[in-house]
């Protein structure tokens, strides 16, 4: 057996799969979006993408808990980053869901690489492009179901999931919001959220009720629909992911994050990303590591399905 370059040699593409820019057959296609133009506090989640995939290779290859080696089971490719725009967030959401839907259209599961929140709402566009609305599992602290976060202007980074319901590609009655905690600017902001039918799981409701018992309604509420993952890396607390835009203390631990997400195993994954890395707060690559390992989770639950 040849040994592996070590993770410190070498240019990095995410766990070292091919880069392959352009759409052909395979089963997940790694997708970074460098965009970050919407945010409500600090901007840099557009040098998140770069970021994970450096954090990629000390990966190893060989997922224990799920005993399962993706990329064994799996054609994966880096497809690179979308041509992004930075001033207009309109113009970037239409260039990422026509790459990711050649993707898809070529069979991929598209996980996306972030950028902020609001580049799900493009990922699910691409998504529901083939599988109709999807079941949604959404790990953050803010629910992202604001009417408008600028009046006026209905994308941000924290309104893609209104977005995302209008436009009927969220199947409401499996969309699951686990993590939300921090203050608000009043009660209406989770009222509003449940008005849209989401499931909302708080970090409280979580600690109080345990871990299992939420991955099990979860499981209960997705069935065997097709559904999407998108992991807000503030769902996790500011300790264990200090590297993002908009820090809520009282999250989850990193190895919560991991529970989680295994507890997740079988069900029917067809998209998922990753969000709101911003390296510049980071320290010692703490988020970025925790995020490279978040993805590795996804695809290894799309390897054991
Ligand atoms: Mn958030
Ligand atoms: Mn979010």
């Amino acid at each position: 057996m040849t040994a592996p370059p070590p993770p410190f040699a070498g240019i990095a593409t995410f766990l070292r799969s091919p880069h392959v820019p352009r759409p052909e057959c395979a089963d997940v296609a790694i997708l970074g979006v460098p965009f970050d133009a919407s945010v409500s506090y600090r901007s840099g989640s557009r040098f998140g993408p770069r970021a994970i995939r450096e954090q990629s290779l000390l990966l190893w290859g060989y997922n224990n808990a799920l005993k399962v080696a993706p990329a064994e089971h799996l054609k994966i490719v880096d497809a690179g980053d979308v041509d992004v725009v930075p001033v207009d967030i309109v113009e970037t959401h239409r260039r990422v869901a026509a790459e990711a839907a050649g993707w898809v259209g070529a069979g991929a599961a598209v996980v996306g690489l972030g950028g902020e929140h609001s580049i799900s709402l493009p990922l699910l566009r691409a998504c529901a492009s083939k599988h109709g609305p999807v079941a949604v599992v959404h790990f953050d602290a803010h629910p992202d179901t604001w009417d408008y976060e600028y009046p006026g202007y209905p994308y941000s980074h924290g309104t893609p999931f209104i977005r995302a319901i209008e436009e009927k590609l969220i199947d409401t009655a499996a969309y699951v919001q686990i993590g939300i905690r921090g203050p608000t600017y009043g009660p209406s902001d989770y009222a509003d959220a449940l008005k849209l039918g989401c499931r909302m799981m708080t970090r409280d409701e979580v600690a109080e009720r345990g871990i299992a018992a939420t991955i099990a309604e979860t499981r209960q509420l997705v069935g065997d629909r097709p559904v999407y993952i998108t992991f807000d890396v503030d769902a996790v607390d500011p300790a264990f992911a200090p590297g993002t835009g908009t820090p809520e203390v009282g999250g989850f631990t990193s190895h919560e994050a991991l529970q989680l997400l295994r507890g997740l195993a079988g069900l029917n994954l067809v998209g998922a990303d990753v969000v709101e890395v911003a390296p510049a707060y980071d320290h010692a690559q703490i988020t970025s590591i925790l995020a490279a390992n978040l993805v590795f989770e996804m695809l290894s639950l799309l390897a054991v399905r």
